[in-house]
């Protein structure tokens, strides 16, 4: 297809990531992904993510943004210094951040507080490569004051080495930083999370055995995208090279002299090219120029290809062996190196293609839908709209009675790999919830309503399990276990405990007082409708994705239509397409609880928009 591109293969990515994730979980340290020479492809960083990277380093704010916007909600770094004219940016997007200046920690803290954000920083230690970092004498007085500021929470210290000064990471530089971190710990009083030991160059120091006690975090991407250290630049045993490949065409080849004829002056980009005679020569000329790709950090797959200039637009290579093997309009595969490779993922003439078991990964593409009713115009509506967008709606085999019927056949549709989609009931929440859990794993949840409907009826002295509404339910567990009810004659055994911090209310409008405390003793997370209005839909939605799905192994989504009211006390339509869009780009969602108004009664047609949102990006997948 025309230009040069650059071939990902993501199933690489994954297992060259789970490679030096495990290396460095025997060391004790976990890793931070850094995909920032992908711009931030949000394939790449997922395909870290399932290696076992705990979180991504990124450099650049707009390479952050589309990972948030595509669903990525792990906790993203920020790995260069922020600029004082971003600190907004930075607070409402990135989790922790890398520093050097106070004013800008100043400017980051007065930012997170005016959003009633918490941002954690790193402080980085400059241990000689002059690149980043507070000198060593300001290193105490500037913790002194990070620990006073609002909102900002001191996360750790850190160092990057082979940078600038191409200082190595040695046992004693190392043990440095973690002294660094003792003695704040010491005279603070405070203990330091994370002790960030650097880069890709810091590997070889690790698997020789003597990286210091301490260390517990390292920020790694070119060793996991390109399987190589970076102090030698030597093969990462275990790792592949080839993750990324370059490709072009070939549009010219032919038999030439070796050497130019007639007399020669500077070349294009005022080098002086030298020559030696060979004679007659095969050469390719490939459509791949310095406008695509750093030409100097490429090298061809096949050894027996040899690079031998370039110009903008060209490529010019002698085919050497390789050339019986050949024809014009086949294309060369080239390895890049790191530069070569950011220049080809920033370059707008290079195509990216991604390849890879989670591009084909088989996505559920059946709808069961489990419903009071089984209205037929509400099956029909809904059947066409899923229909659109490539799925199947179905209804359970068999007629379905009491929770138990419910609870196996949502079981049998979770591990038969369809989508269950709930249409309210009182107690469907619950036993769908329970069943995701008990089927696939920890559920996260997320609770789409302007009511928390823990409790129904009047509020009375003692609460039973009668007064339980749909979210009571889930957490009847919890409720029974802190004493806010009594136990009734009928056991919940099916029932597993819901994680209080998985639990996350969105948009809440109204609450009674006792749901009020309940919220508070068992520590659920709340955005109400002010801080939707306050930090916007979707910086919301991103955090309180991130807050549901972490350690957990889907999402449980209950929607309320009653909150997309136009706009008015609620959410707009807009709003909550991008809600629903954000919830399915994640990936996490596994069900979907849609309870209130009837699909056929008013407002239909955008309920079922919604729910098509909410299902449908689905099959974009990466
Ligand atoms: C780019 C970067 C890294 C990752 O470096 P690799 O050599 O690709 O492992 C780590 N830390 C910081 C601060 C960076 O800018």
């Amino acid at each position: 297809m025309g230009g040069p591109s650059v071939r990902i293969d993501l199933d690489k990515i994954e297992n060259n990531a789970r490679v030096v994730c495990n290396l460095c979980a025997e060391h004790g340290i976990q890793v931070t992904g850094v995909s920032k020479v992908s711009c931030g492809t949000p394939a790449v960083a997922r395909a870290l993510l399932r290696g076992g990277v705990k979180g991504i380093g990124e450099s650049r704010m707009e390479n952050i943004h589309r990972l948030r916007a595509n669903g990525v909600v792990e906790p993203i770094t920020l790995l260069r210094i922020p600029p004082l004219s971003e600190t907004e940016e930075i607070v409402r997007s990135v989790d922790v951040s890398l520093n050097s200046e106070i004013s800008v920690i100043r400017s980051l803290s007065s930012a997170a507080e005016r959003f009633g954000l918490n941002h954690r920083v790193i402080l980085m230690i400059d241990l000689g490569d002059l690149r980043e970092g507070f000198w060593p004498d300001d290193v105490l007085p500037a913790v002194r004051e990070v620990l006073e500021l609002p909102n900002i929470s001191l996360e750790g210290v850190g160092t990057n080495l082979t940078c600038y000064g191409g200082v190595i990471p040695t046992p004693e530089n190392m043990q440095q930083l973690v002294d660094w971190a003792h003695r704040i710990e010491d005279t603070f009083d405070i203990h330091i999370r994370t002790i960030s030991g650097g880069n890709s160059s810091s590997l070889p120091l690790l698997a020789s055995g003597k990286m210091p006690q301490g260390i517990n975090n390292l920020r790694i991407g070119e060793a996991i995208l390109l399987g190589r250290e970076t102090v030698k630049r030597q093969v990462w045993p275990g790792t592949e090279q080839d993750a990324f490949l370059i490709e072009a065409e070939l549009i010219e080849l032919k038999e030439k002299p070796s050497v130019p004829i007639g007399e020669t002056g500077e070349d294009a980009f005022g080098g002086r090219p030298t020559f030696v005679d060979k004679g007659l020569v095969t050469r390719g000329i490939l459509n791949i120029g310095r406008e695509d790709a750093d030409v100097d950090g490429l090298r061809a797959m096949d050894g027996r290809i040899e690079i031998l200039g370039a110009s903008s637009d060209h490529l010019i290579v002698e085919m050497g062996a390789a050339k019986d093997e050949y024809s014009l309009g086949q294309s060369v595969s080239f390895l890049p190196n790191y530069s070569a490779l950011l220049a080809a993922m920033t370059s707008a003439y290079v195509q990216k293609n991604i390849h890879g078991k989670a591009v084909s990964e088989h996505k559920p593409k059946k709808v069961l839908l489990f419903s009071a009713s089984n209205h037929d115009l509400e099956v029909e509506l809904l059947s066409r709209s899923l229909a659109s967008i490539g799925f199947e709606l179905e209804l359970p085999a068999k007629n379905l009675r009491g929770e138990e019927d419910f609870f196996s056949a949502i079981r049998s549709s979770l591990s038969a790999g369809s989508f269950p989609l709930l249409r309210g009931r009182r107690f469907l929440s619950s036993t769908g919830f329970s069943a995701a859990s008990i089927e696939l794993g920890q559920q996260g949840l997320l609770w789409i309503s302007p009511s928390p409907s823990i409790i129904v009826g009047e509020k009375k002295k003692e609460l039973h399990t009668d007064d339980l509404g749909p979210l009571g339910r889930i957490l009847a567990p919890d409720l029974l276990e802190l004493g806010w009810i009594e136990a009734s004659e009928k056991k919940s055994d099916d029932q597993t405990a819901p994680s209080a911090e998985n639990i996350v209310l969105l948009g809440l409008q109204e609450a009674r007082p006792v749901e009020v405390e309940i919220i508070r003793s068992l520590g659920l997370n709340v955005y109400t409708m002010e801080d939707i209005d306050m930090l916007g839909i979707s910086a919301v939605v991103r955090k309180a994705l991130q807050r549901a799905v972490i350690g957990s192994q889907g999402l449980f989504v209950h929607y309320d239509p009653r909150i997309s009211d136009g706009g008015q006390e609620g959410l707009s339509n807009r709003e909550t397409h991008l809600m629903m869009e954000m919830i399915a780009r994640s990936g996490f969602m596994r069900l979907l609880d849609v309870s209130g108004a009837a699909i056929h009664g008013r407002g239909r047609g955008s309920l079922q928009k919604f729910i098509a949102s909410a299902l449908g990006k689905r099959i974009l997948g990466v």
